[in-house]
């Protein structure tokens, strides 16, 4: 756990980059810092490995105080990803990711061997290995980044702006990839991200910081979605606000049809409809198929693949893409097993994802 106590930071110049920063980044958990540029993000973060001295306040890294602990092995704890990767340019790859385990007095062949491991880890396959950062695209480089502050294994990672330095795109690839690492490293995580659409879809905790490095609100993605503590919090949230706020409202009560089904590899039954739901010969639906016409079995070549969502653990955001992606606005349902469960009109989506979030607001 990293705990901020009253931590205020005035530079030379009279700026409070940071004005009474109380708050907990809890063990084991991503905690994002978001807000606009100029509100003491990154003056936050680089308090917290000491690379800027806080003018008053504490900061304690497992109930330790930040300044009884020396500058080494501070650097050994805690790992630091920055925009850019900020790789050392004369080193390899493998250099690059050894470069705190050779510090460390890990032998040789055994921190490269490690360094192997964390490449693949992050997307990248051994070939990589004896490049140099320049012969990388920013999205491998921001990889290589993220594999040198792994390669210490330390409990807490600082990540300033990891991901913003890549098109969007990548950028998403490396989120996903980043939630599934971190679900089995399970590693203490402080954030900084200009980007609040990158905060929802990372923080368990989201701290939301204003001009003057305040904080505007703390919570869960959820709960500043669903109930933001003021005007600032609620304009930077944006127009999206609604749509974010669909993702954290699980499925319920929401009227399902029986759509007809055929399997692939048997023949396409004769048939009225327009459109039936293909699935294997488990049951499993795979997408939609216009039978119409088909000849003989049915192959995956006749199926418009499309993702079905879970009864059980999916959430409306999910269904609305699925119902916009579907022909007549249509989304595929499965059962907890896996199997077709039935199918959803987009206007009964919509409905049952605006009483989903009345409810939400009803309950403040
Ligand atoms: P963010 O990361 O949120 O963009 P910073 O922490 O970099 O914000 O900066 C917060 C404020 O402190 C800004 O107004 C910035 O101009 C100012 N600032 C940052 N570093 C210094 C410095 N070394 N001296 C004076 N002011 C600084
Ligand atoms: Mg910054």
């Amino acid at each position: 756990m990293i705990e901020f106590k009253n931590v205020t930071k005035v530079y030379d110049d009279r700026t409070t980059a940071v004005d009474d920063l109380s708050m907990v980044a809890p063990t084991g958990q991503i905690t994002v810092l978001v807000g606009p540029s100029g509100c003491g993000k990154t003056t936050t973060l680089r308090m917290v490995n000491r690379l800027i001295e806080p003018s008053s306040g504490s900061i304690s890294l497992g109930g330790e105080d930040s300044t009884s602990i020396d500058r080494i092995q501070m650097r050994r704890r805690i790992g630091y990803v920055i925009q850019n990767a900020g790789l050392f340019p004369h080193h390899t790859v493998l250099d690059n990711i050894c470069a705190v385990p050779y510090l460390k007095g890990v032998k040789r062949p055994e921190a490269r061997a490690r360094a192997q491991e964390l490449l693949t880890l992050v997307g990248l396959d051994e070939s990589y290995a004896k490049r140099y950062p320049w012969q990388l695209s920013g999205g491998q480089q921001q990889r290589v980044g993220v594999a040198r502050a792994l390669a210490a294994d330390p409990p807490y990672m600082l990540m300033d702006e990891p991901f913003s330095a890549v098109d969007p795109i990548v950028r998403k690839q490396l989120q996903s990839e980043f939630l599934k690492i971190q679900v089995d490293l399970a590693k203490t995580i402080l954030m900084v991200t200009h980007d609040i659409d990158e905060a929802l879809r990372l923080g368990d905790r989201i701290v939301v910081l204003k001009e003057g490095g305040v904080v505007a609100q703390i919570g869960s993605p959820a709960e500043i979605l669903a109930r933001p503590a003021d005007q600032f919090v609620a304009d930077f949230l944006g127009g999206s606000r609604g749509y974010h706020a669909l993702s954290f409202e699980p499925i319920h009560g929401v009227k399902m049809h029986d759509t007809p089904t055929l399997t692939i590899d048997r023949p396409a039954p004769r048939t009225e409809e327009a459109w039936m739901v293909a699935t294997d010969a488990l049951g499993r639906p795979v997408g939609w198929v216009q039978p119409g016409g088909l000849s003989g079995p049915v192959t995956t070549a006749d199926v418009s693949t499309a993702s079905a969502v879970s009864l059980t653990e999916g959430n409306y955001r999910e269904l609305l893409d699925a119902a916009l992606a579907g022909p007549g606005g249509r989304a595929i349902m499965a059962n907890e097993d896996g199997t077709y469960a039935g199918t959803v009109d987009i206007d009964d989506v919509i409905r049952a994802s605006v009483d989903a979030l009345t409810a939400e607001r009803a309950e403040q």
